[in-house]
């Protein structure tokens, strides 16, 4: 018995939601007294794959072929099946990112288990039984899933858990799984960038702005303050809906929902709507004129004052910081 956690790579290293996602997998695999496999697909240098031992993976399987150089839902899903019956895993362990959102339930399918998506907690495997917590309708609500087939498939959801660094050595190994021509019908010819900005569902710090801020004109400080933090930019919905702002940007309940180290809010009231899909961040900054706002029910930190004055003062004192 295994515990198996594929660990995905952006243009060939992990980004911190993988060691996340590794070091929960290593609890995993000390609650059942088992050990802890990775399984890497695509091209990753050997010395970052030597950092998956850091976080507690006693073998890395390596499956670098041209075929599977880009990601293929349906290739990666079935190559990710193959290790886990090879390994005899009994738990598979994902980010539950964009690409870990369509591999889970494939590979729950191919191995006929239980998938959990956007877990939250470690399981509860006492008396033998299976149960995880996961956030529901936009972290409104949490379930806690009870899984009873042999097999479990869990889609860790970014920032639940904490990088946990172990003092372990793990070897690397190549693993060359046959790939079956019918799961390479549709492929990734070519990646091109639109932008160079963090991108939000990924990023760890985010500077947020809605209608505060009374006009597009007025995102040049936005941008400045999230450039000099290594911020993504985001936005209430009415500000994507004027078009002041892109709808990739749009958070909230019917935008995307992040959970970001740092959230700074700036000009935006806290409608349920918004909150539903920023309030799992870590940390939430509020910048608001009327002290009443909603927000700062929910803000860590609140400043009661104009944006136009405040974020070219905080500007300031970020540059004074790096200076
Ligand atoms: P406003 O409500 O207009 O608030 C502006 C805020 O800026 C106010 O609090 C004001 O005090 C403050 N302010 C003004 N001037 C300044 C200044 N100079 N300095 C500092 N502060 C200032 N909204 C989302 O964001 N995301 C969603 O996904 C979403 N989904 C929705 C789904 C449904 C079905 C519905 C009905 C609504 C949804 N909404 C969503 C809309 C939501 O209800 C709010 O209307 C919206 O979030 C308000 O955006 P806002 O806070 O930018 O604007």
């Amino acid at each position: 018995m295994s515990v198996l956690v594929y660990v995905e790579n952006a243009e060939g290293k992990f980004k911190k939601s993988i060691f996340e996602a590794v070091s929960y997998a290593k609890s995993v695999a000390a609650q059942l007294d088992t050990s802890l496999i990775a399984i890497s697909i695509g091209n990753v240098a050997q010395d970052e794959l030597a950092k998956l031992a850091k976080y507690g993976a006693n073998k890395t399987l390596n499956v670098n072929t041209e075929q599977l150089k880009t990601f293929v839902n349906q290739a990666y899903a079935s190559v990710i099946a193959e290790a886990a019956k090879k390994e005899n895993a009994e738990v598979v362990v994902l980010s539950n990112s964009f690409s870990g959102k369509g591999l889970a339930p494939r590979i729950g399918v191919k191995l006929e288990a239980a998938v959990i998506s956007g877990a939250i907690e470690l399981p509860d495997t006492t008396g033998g039984q299976f149960k995880v917590k996961r956030s529901a309708f936009s972290n409104k609500a949490f379930a806690t899933v009870e899984a009873t087939s042999k097999v479990k498939v869990i889609s860790l959801t970014p920032n639940a858990y904490q990088v946990i660094e172990k003092a372990g050595e793990g070897n690397i190994e190549d693993f060359n799984a046959p790939v079956d021509q019918q799961d390479l019908k549709a492929v990734i010819k070519e990646v091109v960038r639109a932008t160079d900005k963090v991108s939000l569902p990924d990023a760890e710090l985010v500077v947020s702005a809605g209608r505060g801020l009374k006009g597009p004109e007025n995102w040049g400080m936005i941008e400045e303050l999230a450039s000099l933090l290594g911020a993504a930019t985001a936005c209430s919905k009415p500000v994507s809906d004027a078009d002041w702002r892109p709808h990739s940007e749009h958070v909230g309940q019917t935008g995307i929902a992040i959970s970001p180290n740092l959230y700074i809010a700036i000009g935006i009231s806290g409608a349920i709507q918004h909150l539903a899909g920023v309030s799992s961040s870590k940390v939430i900054v509020v910048i608001n004129k009327d002290p009443e706002a909603p927000f700062f029910k929910v803000a860590d930190y609140g400043i009661v004052g104009d944006a136009f004055e405040i974020v070219p003062k905080l500007i300031e004192a970020v540059k004074s910081l790096k200076a």
